[in-house]
């Protein structure tokens, strides 16, 4: 008397040797119905995808967890010995993934917005203005401009979205409040604004003080050399 697990390893085994066996002529039955009806065998294909989504995702995740070293491995190992050609290919595929690329770009830098004007109160604390849209993280002793030289080695404008990871990995220190644009503006041209609720505070702490370059080098498992072989992580970051 055979048990139901060995049923099950007969029946797939003797299903497989069938396979073996019929190769040709199975795979010409399955193009034929993909061929003679191609809006069912998509809609088959969607079910099943459906059906077994959840169960799929899981096993992948729980794969990548059992095999993650190895996984990083055979992906470094693959760029490096591919590099020109997956480059070329990325290259040749960028206009049609450029959309995509620009919205995803786009959603997590407003994420990583939303987060930080949420943790330092969501509106203007001058005129109460909530609408994420119109607001700006504002450096309250007035050093954001050489803070996001420190941050970022840039001069002029931009690096919003490495100052707002600067203050999540900082764990959103003070001297950082949320204006809109325009009372920030206003406070930037006059030290004050007209609605008369907040003004330049030069003895706020200064984040331009805290030893910002120290966070924003690269953690983790990243490899510390460039493939290129010219920039080595553990520089100075910046001057
Ligand atoms: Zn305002
Ligand atoms: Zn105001």
């Amino acid at each position: 008397m055979k048990t139901p697990e060995e049923k099950r390893a007969q029946q797939a085994a003797r299903a497989r040797a069938w396979y073996a066996a019929h190769r040709e002529q199975e795979l010409e039955v399955r193009a034929k119905r993909r061929r003679d009806n191609p809006e069912k065998v998509k809609a088959d294909n969607n079910a099943y995808y459906w059906r077994h989504r959840e169960e799929n995702i899981a096993k992948a995740k729980q794969y990548h967890a059992d095999h993650r070293e190895d996984i990083l491995a055979k992906n470094r190992a693959n760029y490096i010995a591919h590099r020109e050609e997956i480059l070329a290919e990325q290259r040749q595929d960028y206009p049609r993934r450029r959309t995509k690329i620009l919205a995803s770009n786009k959603s997590w830098r407003m994420r990583v917005k939303l987060e930080a004007l949420a943790h330092y109160g969501g509106k203007c604390v001058c005129c109460g203005e909530a609408r994420w849209e119109f607001l700006s993280l504002d450096h309250i002793a007035g050093d954001g401009a050489e803070h996001r030289r420190q941050i970022t080695g840039k001069e002029r404008a931009g690096g919003s979205t490495a100052f707002y990871s600067w203050l999540k990995k900082n764990a959103w220190p003070p001297g950082v409040r949320v204006l809109c644009f325009n009372c920030n503006c206003a406070i930037g041209h006059e030290g004050q604004c007209p609605h008369g609720n907040a003004r330049l505070e030069p003895d706020a702490p200064r984040l331009s003080d805290s030893d910002a370059g120290a966070s924003t080098t690269l953690q983790g498992s990243f490899p510390d050399t460039c493939p290129e072989g010219r920039a080595t992580a553990g520089a100075a970051p910046f001057p």
